[in-house]
């Protein structure tokens, strides 16, 4: 038997599941079975591709769970017959921290207790969720076409066992010896039974719920006549417990609302219901079937390079990934939901994925599909503040990323303005129609500071001339993503902190003639002020203020798209 040391970030998680995150233990139900049914996923897939491990396999075999509870034992057992792990997978799955989700999650961590159990229910943190309940954890394992098990033990702190062992078929074996105070709740039928209906109904292998009960034999009357005691005996019981069917391909008007909610917690991670729910069936040239939802609150890792994509492939109901970014394009990485086709190839690989006809097709009807459904959404802006309040920025992303859809996207933002108070925002088809008919661009200013902005003299001629300016403050990006919109009905996007300001009248000549006459000044204002300054010019952007400071803007632009190509991932 050899010992292993739990990468530090692992041990790090472990002591906050096992000392602070008190709320919602119930969830590792949840994440043991996906888990279960992750492996069950791969394993089909290589059953219809893969020559060699179909050979392996029972001719009838069909993916299955089974989660055994045993009161006796203080034990609760979870049992798949899946892909299942060697021991390079055991070490790399459950001994360091190789998915982005636990990853952030681990940075996020505060220090204080009740925050961090709250961040535990915004994504789930996988396997590590088990020593919330768990004195102790062994993970007996076979994987397919392989011969060895293995056995990986631990309790939850610093280190994990691993040896060979014996196991008859593929599959993987979760065998949780609970802490003494788990174990009522996690030996209780009732119990499990409703954790796995309320988070894992619609997993679409079949869940099967083993247990023990007490049974009163039946006495005769010539029995009871006698005096007889009746004998009690325990039977072993296993129970179907979940749907297990594929939500999507059920039809749009037997789904209730409820049962898209389940669905989508199930898949997300998240406890809370989502914000939109888009479920579309496509007949024609291409068949498929898609399932969208997006989240009420943003995925914490949406600004990581490394995000989770959140969107899963499906073939003829065949999982066959749910690791590819290209599924929509990246503005869109916040939807979460299921692709199912039915044209596409079993085997389709990466590289056919990113070529394909058929996913090209699938993608930009989503892409469609969901704008329309936000566009819908923001009709009324009561309903739509709090998905601006989420996915403004990615939605900027994407009007200056995706050109086909930008005249869409650019009518999903929404704007702080000069016309604009304390919460209330702006659309740009509201900007163009509130303005007179002179007017032929769309101004704004950009900033950290949204009242730094308000107060910046640059807006007196506008403010005078009544003319709205954009107030945009989310710097990092608006910076560098507004010049790149270029237009919006013809209307272009100027910042006034570069462009002349309208209605002034002004010829050349009239512009050098005041230019001469402020010379001195401004060449003596060059001379105090040295190299803090690149230049000192005459303006008539201003009306009450005398002087205001404007920043050079090429110079400035390289380290800025740097600073948000990082920020986009
Ligand atoms: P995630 O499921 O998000 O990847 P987890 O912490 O839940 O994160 O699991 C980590 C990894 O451990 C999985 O990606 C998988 O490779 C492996 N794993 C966990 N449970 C099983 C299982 N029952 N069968 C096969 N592999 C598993
Ligand atoms: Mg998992």
């Amino acid at each position: 038997m050899a010992k292993h040391q739990f990468q530090t970030e692992v041990g790090q998680l472990l002591h906050l599941m096992t000392h602070s995150l008190y709320s919602n233990k119930e969830i590792f139900i949840r994440e043991l079975v996906s888990n279960a049914s992750d492996a069950i996923d791969k394993l089909n897939y290589l059953k219809l591709t893969d020559e060699k491990i179909k050979a392996a396999l029972p001719e009838d075999w069909a993916g299955q769970i089974t989660v055994k509870i045993d009161e006796e034992d203080k034990s609760i057992t979870i049992v798949d017959n899946g892909i299942g792990m060697n021991e390079e997978d055991l070490i790399a799955s459950i001994g360091t921290i190789a998915k982005s989700g636990t990853k952030s999650f681990v940075e996020n961590l505060t220090g204080d207790a009740k925050k961090d159990s709250n961040l535990i229910g915004q994504f789930g943190v996988g396997f590590y969720s088990v020593f919330m309940v768990a004195e102790k954890v062994d993970v007996i394992s076979k994987k397919a076409g392989e011969e060895q098990a293995y056995k990986w033990s631990s309790t939850g702190t610093g280190e994990f066992d691993l040896s060979p062992c014996t196991k008859e078929s593929s599959g993987t074996v979760i065998y949780i010896k609970l802490k003494d105070e788990e174990v009522e709740d996690y030996t209780s039928k009732y119990r499990v039974e409703t954790v796995i209906k309320k988070y894992s109904n619609h997993i679409a292998y079949p869940i099967n719920l083993a247990y023990t009960e007490e049974v009163t034999e039946e006495l005769s009357e010539e029995d009871k006549k006698a005096g007889k005691e009746a004998k009690k005996t325990k039977e072993n019981r296993n129970e179907k417990i979940n749907e297990a069917t594929a939500l999507w391909m059920q039809p749009k008007s037997k789904i209730k609302q409820d049962e898209y909610n389940d669905f989508y917690k199930s898949i997300s991670h998240d406890s809370q219901d989502p914000m939109l729910t888009i479920h579309t069936k496509a007949e024609g040239v291409n068949e498929y079937t898609t399932l969208f939802y997006i989240p009420s609150i943003a995925p914490m890792d949406m600004y990581r390079a490394d995000y989770q994509p959140g969107v899963k492939l499906y073939v003829k109901r065949v999982f066959i990934t749910d690791d590819e970014k290209e599924l929509l394009p990246t503005y869109l990485r916040f939807v979460r939901g299921i692709i199912d086709s039915e044209d596409l190839p079993l085997n389709v690989s990466r590289e056919i994925l990113q070529e394909n006809r058929v996913m090209a097709n699938i993608k930009q009807s989503s892409v469609k599909k969901i704008l329309g459904e936000i566009k819908k959404l923001s009709k009324d802006e009561e309903k739509y503040a709090p998905f601006i309040e989420q996915y403004n920025r990615p939605l900027k992303e994407g009007a200056y990323q995706d050109f086909t859809n930008k005249e869409a996207i650019l009518e999903l933002l929404r704007f702080k303005s000069t016309k604009t108070e304390n919460a209330k925002m702006t659309s740009l088809s509201a900007y163009k129609e509130a303005a007179d008919s002179e007017q032929k661009a769309i101004y704004y200013i950009v900033g950290e500071n949204e009242k730094v902005l308000r107060n910046s003299p640059l807006l007196e001629s506008y403010k005078k001339n009544d003319i709205e300016v954009l107030i945009l403050d989310d710097k990092e990006i608006d910076e560098i993503v507004t010049p790149m919109y270029g237009a919006y009905k013809e209307w272009e996007f100027k910042d006034i902190t570069s462009c002349e300001a309208p209605k002034v009248e002004q010829t050349e000549e009239e512009k050098k003639e005041v230019e001469e006459k402020y010379k001195d000044v401004t060449e003596k204002i060059k001379e105090v002020l040295g190299e803090a300054v690149k230049e000192v010019r005459v303006t008539n952007r201003l009306s009450e203020s005398p002087s205001c400071v404007v920043k050079d803007a090429e110079d400035a632009q390289m380290a800025q798209m740097m600073q948000m190509m990082r920020a986009m991932g």
